[in-house]
């Protein structure tokens, strides 16, 4: 909150669409300044919020985005927390989700809003989603309670009119202004011609709690994709990689795989070997079930953990997050089956 009572914002201006322009000679979209981003906006001046903004130098295309970048978020995070009401990060589209999901886990005990939003079109171009994405965001990151905690002290991503929680988000869309969604988790709020909360699925703002910033990560990991005539050979190869620690494996429907003696024994040997394999359904929606069918049940025998409703993006920079602690296995696989910063449903 600034001396005048005004609420304080920190913009972290990442990259992506919402301030790009187009480079005359190829036409292709290219990262620009934030102060361009900001001609195009004259409205924030009327929202009587007081409102910094940090850039990344240069601004990046999200599909650019590092691990290490997350940590440069956190830190800037980290170091502007009392003296921020809330943050709001201009990402690109593409890896938002991942962005989100990691900042959920890395930002540990957060009472403070942390919204993530972009754009499909330039915010200069004509029919731009970025205006409202971006004023709305602003609005929700200084939004307060009548005692004045805020009203979503958590991670978020907000766009096309939907708030939604960071690590439950997917890019579902590469073209509509609807670019998110949020399968297995309900909204957090809708913005029509006002902005209506749903308290119930908010993460409760407890006091006193202090924000601990994380900065470890491992990536020694990989997401393998499962499909009819799937080679062993290839299996084998990647399971056997030495520095690999952990698989994100996407399964059919409710958590299943072919009933193949050879698969079953790669996972065998690999889980055996201390590497962690989550499973997470290939399915948009809904939750992995490995005792349901008897294709998943010898999943389970063969030391996959599900990763129940995760996200892929969530279950992914978890165990990222996770590896990067040096904790025993046992607590690594424990952990990837229960929410930790409400990425599963209990
Ligand atoms: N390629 C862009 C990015 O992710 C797309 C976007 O911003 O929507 O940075």
């Amino acid at each position: 909150m600034s001396s005048n009572g005004q609420a304080s914002i920190l913009i972290i201006y990442t990259g992506g669409t919402i301030g790009m322009i187009q480079n005359v000679d190829t036409g292709a979209l290219e990262s620009f300044n934030f102060d361009h981003l900001l001609k195009h906006v004259p409205e924030l001046k009327s929202l009587n919020i007081n409102i910094d903004a940090i850039t990344f130098d240069p601004p990046i295309d999200s599909s650019d985005m590092e691990p290490e970048l997350w940590s440069r978020i956190v830190t800037n995070i980290e170091e502007n927390y009392e003296r921020y009401d809330g943050f709001v990060i201009l990402h690109g589209t593409d890896t938002m989700s991942f962005t989100a999901s990691a900042l959920s886990f890395m930002l540990e005990d957060l009472m403070k809003p942390v919204i993530l939003t972009g754009s499909q079109l330039p915010i200069g171009a004509l029919r731009t989603d970025g205006k409202e994405n971006l004023i709305t965001a602003i609005e929700i990151a200084a939004a307060k309670n009548s005692d004045g905690t805020p009203v979503v002290p958590e991670v978020c991503v907000f766009f096309h009119e939907k708030l939604m929680r960071g690590n439950r988000t997917t890019k579902i869309n590469s073209e509509s202004f609807g670019a998110f969604g949020s399968n297995n988790y309900p909204l957090l709020a809708m913005a029509g011609t006002d902005i209506q909360f749903y308290t119930r699925n908010i993460k409760k703002y407890v006091p006193g709690l202090k924000l601990k910033a994380h900065h470890e990560y491992n990536s020694n990991i990989i997401i393998l994709s499962l499909f009819p005539g799937i080679q062993q050979e290839v299996i084998e190869k990647v399971l056997a990689t030495k520095e690999l620690k952990g698989v994100i494996f996407r399964t059919f429907g409710a958590g299943n795989a072919p009933q193949k003696k050879w698969l079953i024994e790669a996972l065998s040997k690999a889980t055996s070997e201390g590497k962690i394999i989550i499973n997470i359904t290939q399915c948009a929606g809904g939750s992995v079930h490995m005792e349901r069918y008897e294709t998943g049940l010898q999943l389970l025998e063969a030391g996959v953990i599900s990763g129940k409703d995760s996200t892929v993006e969530a279950a992914l920079t978890k165990l990222m997050y996770l590896l990067g602690k040096n904790l025993p296995v046992e607590e690594i696989r424990r952990r990837m089956s229960e929410s930790i910063a409400g990425e599963i449903t209990e």
